[in-house]
């Protein structure tokens, strides 16, 4: 039985990828330190035997007994407010946190997989973005906290593959949304959902323009396992080309939801100067080494999400 590790086990996309391993037949050692995590994200999984959760933060090392045979780092606060609100912490998870997963692989000839980020794109000046672009990333901007704790991670997973040799993975995760997102996490679709939910006003930073591509979260998770499964050594963008702006996603929500909310624009909150204006992955790469395409329409996607926050709105919500 392979033993895998997840740190970030926790988290949104982490949980669904402990279900994933877990239907795959591994044993699953799911460590995190709730920062941003939720331990109801793995309250179902408690009497699984074949699953263990280490409540610990990864800027400590990481020893456990016995064989493991695949790592994968998912521990990061993800969500702009929240790596804007713990800055430090980010970036120990990527520095810190990346060496001690690193560590781990190595000492049990294990597989590692790093969880990194078009992030590392920053705000593209090359669109749709290509893996062998370098990115423009302010180094010294409210958001490298996260950026540069990423592109630091892609570095250390890569001089580890080079120095030691150990078998490194790198998936570049574009926009991933789904159940399981926190209610209040402070990114659009959850603050949208919420907002429309709730009869709020659904707050629109600047004039809505700038675009994203989202990914609902069972095709990330599939595009992680092929990766892992694969012999790619080299970064993989792994996200839905299928472009929107804020805005045309706003009224998406809103139509979905059948709500009345009004659209509100306002100036970006603080920390947000350097938001990407654009952002679409190019999945050439994955096509062609993974043979995986996301599958989902962002409609369906959305539906199912909004199933999953109905009813965490009903149980009273979930902050931690
Ligand atoms: N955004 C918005 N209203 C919100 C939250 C976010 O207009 O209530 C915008 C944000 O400025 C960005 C986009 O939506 O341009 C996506 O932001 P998100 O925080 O979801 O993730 P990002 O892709 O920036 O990491």
């Amino acid at each position: 039985m392979p033993r895998t590790v997840i740190t970030g086990g926790a988290g949104f996309l982490g949980s669904h990828l402990c279900d994933h391993f877990l239907a795959q037949g591994h044993e699953v050692i799911c460590i995190d330190n709730l920062l941003t995590g939720n331990a109801s994200n793995i309250g179902h999984l408690a009497s699984v035997e074949r699953f263990q959760f280490i409540e610990r933060s990864v800027t400590e090392p990481i020893e456990l007994e016995g064989a493991v045979d695949h790592v994968l780092h998912f521990a990061s606060p993800a969500s702009p407010t929240d790596y804007l609100r713990f800055p430090i912490e980010t970036l120990q998870a990527g520095s810190a946190g990346t060496r001690h997963a690193l560590e781990l692989a190595r000492a049990g000839n294990a597989r590692f997989l790093l969880a990194s980020t078009s992030e590392v794109y920053g705000d593209p000046q090359v669109h749709p973005q290509r893996e062998d672009y370098w990115g423009n990333v302010n180094p010294i901007g409210h958001r490298s906290v996260y950026d540069e704790a990423k592109r630091f991670a892609e570095a250390l997973t890569m001089a580890y593959h080079r120095a030691y040799g150990v078998e490194t993975r790198i998936v570049r995760i574009f926009n991933t949304y789904g159940p399981r997102m926190r209610l209040e996490d402070g990114r659009a679709l959850p603050n949208f959902l919420s907002q429309a939910l709730g009869g709020r006003d659904i707050t629109i930073y600047g004039d809505g323009s700038q675009t994203r591509s989202f990914c609902y979260v069972d095709d990330t998770v599939a595009g992680i396992a092929r990766l892992l499964d694969s012999s790619e050594i080299l970064p993989v963008n792994v996200g839905n080309p299928s472009e929107i702006t804020i805005l045309e996603f706003a009224k998406a929500v809103l139509e979905l939801t059948g709500s009345t909310s009004r659209l509100h624009f306002q100036p970006f909150p603080e920390g947000y100067g350097d938001d990407p204006k654009v952002r679409r992955p190019d999945i050439g790469r994955a096509r062609s080494k993974l043979h995986w395409e996301p599958k989902v329409p962002l409609r369906e996607g959305l539906n199912r999400t909004i199933e999953y926050f109905k009813a965490r709105m009903r149980a009273g919500g979930q902050e931690t």
